[in-house]
């Protein structure tokens, strides 16, 4: 039997998903290669740097910090030492083109007054809603910590306890009107789906477990971005052992059957006990693993699936104050019409929903003396042949500019020194994402549980997934728990095969 310690595990790719399965299994004993494309670690939860100004290049919300902290724990470090983070309260400011804004708080006394000022009839509600959701999060905890392989995983006890909250035929959107009156709070506590890339009415009602989140636990900071977490998870996995290899993208495996024997990079061969894929999964699919090995997730059936929404992404470094909060919410006039050109007509609308983040307000260390770091993503269909980025990346930016105004900060083309943009066709081709669709594979219950890719991947032996495209879901907590599931999975069946 091969000692704990001569088992090989090659992780592809350095994004959340990978950097916590890296630092769990290096923990194990197991001697850990990350192989990794980009010259940076964190994928979309990495840095992006411009003559002193710092931004995230994706996540900026960091909610549940639960997760990771155990994962820290069960390694040895503690999580807000090792990344000091602040919590934002007032959480965000959400302002609606109907008219009226909301300054979310987490604290319930704040919230009636605010839901009091848009609509008196509606107060109280939202502790109502907290309590129901608390239950709800317990019930369904039990499933979101653990791997789903069969439909015969329906009928465990957990789930048979959580399904009456289920309300398989609701909506998120749907959900909330059982609470609110006022069309705009029903968005207030319904629009986290878009943490998921989809409409709050197409996204099943269990995600109200999403707002609530926010509220009970907090909308944290890490000081320095979230990309920090990434950057100092990378290190304390290279304390544990970890090899990271930066700019070595895998271009393929060799496969004994349908298992992966050695990992295939142009600078080398590495052989694997056990791969984890942590690349964006159905992209991985498509240029990693031949058509044929595939039953279930070939690439004609990977051409059928729903997938999550994209983003059109500005990252601006302006000169002087901007007089706004932390993080900023705006929701378009008209909201269904903005929700369907995104999912279903797929074009860009005139009147887009954005969200910005001004950091710098917060953590002065993203901005150099008297600038400050201005963030704006706008969400947008993912490729469709309708949508011609190189035609429409200029314009759209010039749309985006003017809608800022809309939240008081009036035109601010002139205050800005550097700028990078982002948009669906880089997502696509630059960051190797299946069409762009930057919070994976949709999260509608025909992809979920056993449905979604699972952490042990049934089509090939010896492989693991980790990442957004695997259960539980995209998300940085529900990303790091899927680390948690992959990692007891390659312990267990190493430790069973004894190789
Ligand atoms: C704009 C945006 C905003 C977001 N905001 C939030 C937020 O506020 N809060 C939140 O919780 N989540 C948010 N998310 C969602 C999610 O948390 C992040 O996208 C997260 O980074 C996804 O992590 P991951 O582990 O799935 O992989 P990724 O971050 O996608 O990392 C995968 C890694 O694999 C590498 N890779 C790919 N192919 C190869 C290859 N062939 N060889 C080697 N390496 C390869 C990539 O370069 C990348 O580094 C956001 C996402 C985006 C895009």
């Amino acid at each position: 039997m091969q000692a704990l310690k001569e088992k090989r595990i090659v992780i592809v790719g350095a994004g959340p998903g990978g950097l916590a399965a890296a630092m769990q299994l290096a923990h194990a004993g197991y001697k850990v290669t990350v192989l990794e494309r980009a010259d940076r670690v964190g994928g979309r939860t990495s840095s992006i740097e411009m003559n002193g100004f710092h931004f995230d290049c994706g996540p900026t919300f960091f909610l549940y910090p639960r997760v990771l902290e155990e994962i820290f724990q069960s390694v040895g470090y503690d999580l807000m030492k090792e990344v000091p983070m602040k919590r934002i309260d007032p959480m965000y400011r959400l302002t609606f083109g109907a008219g009226g804004e909301l300054n979310c708080s987490a604290d319930m006394d704040d919230m009636d007054r605010e839901i009091g000022r848009l609509s008196p009839q509606d107060v109280g509600q939202l502790r109502k809603y907290m309590d129901d959701n608390r239950h709800k999060l317990e019930r369904f905890r039990p499933i979101l910590e653990s791997p789903f392989r069969s439909p015969l995983d329906l009928l465990r006890p957990s789930v048979l306890r959580a399904a009456p909250m289920l309300r398989p035929t609701k909506s998120l959107g749907q959900e909330l009107g059982r609470y609110f009156t006022d069309p705009r709070l029903v968005i207030a506590f319904a629009f986290q789906a878009k943490y998921l890339g989809m409409s709050p009415f197409q996204c099943p009602s269990l995600f109200s477990i999403l707002s609530h989140l926010e509220y009970e636990y907090g909308v944290w900071h890490p000081l320095g971005g979230c990309h920090r977490v990434s950057e100092r998870m990378a290190e304390i996995a290279t304390e544990l052992g970890v090899e990271i290899r930066l700019n070595e993208e895998v271009t393929g495996f060799e496969f004994h059957g349908r298992r992966v024997k050695e990992v295939i990079t142009e600078q080398g061969r590495y052989p694997s006990d056990a791969c984890v894929i942590n690349a964006d999964f159905a992209a991985a699919m498509q240029r990693l693993v031949p058509n044929h090995l595939r039953r279930r997730w070939t690439d004609k059936q990977l051409g059928t699936k729903k997938y999550s929404c994209s983003t059109f992404m500005l990252y601006l470094g302006v000169d002087g104050a901007v007089d706004l909060p932390h993080h900023n919410i705006h929701i378009a006039k008209d909201y269904d019409q903005n929700l369907l050109d995104i999912e279903q007509r797929h074009v860009l609308s005139d009147d887009p929903s954005f969200y910005v983040q001004n950091a710098s307000v917060t953590d002065p260390s993203l901005a150099p003396p008297g600038k400050s770091a201005l963030y704006v993503l706008v969400p947008v269909s993912h490729m469709h042949p309708s949508l011609d980025w190189k035609q429409q990346a200029g314009p759209f930016r010039e749309r985006v500019l003017d809608q800022l105004g809309l939240i008081g900060l009036g035109d601010i083309r002139s205050r800005i020194e550097v700028e990078h943009q982002i948009t669906p066709a880089d997502w696509q081709d630059r960051y190797h994402i299946y069409k762009g669709a930057t919070f994976n594979l949709a999260h509608n219950l025909g992809q979920m549980l056993h449905r979604r890719p699972q952490n042990r991947f049934t089509e090939l032996e010896g492989v693991y997934l980790v990442g957004g495209g695997t259960h539980p879901g995209s998300g940085l907590p529900v990303i790091y728990e899927s680390s948690r599931i992959s990692t007891k999975l390659i312990r267990t069946d190493l430790h069973r095969s004894g190789t």
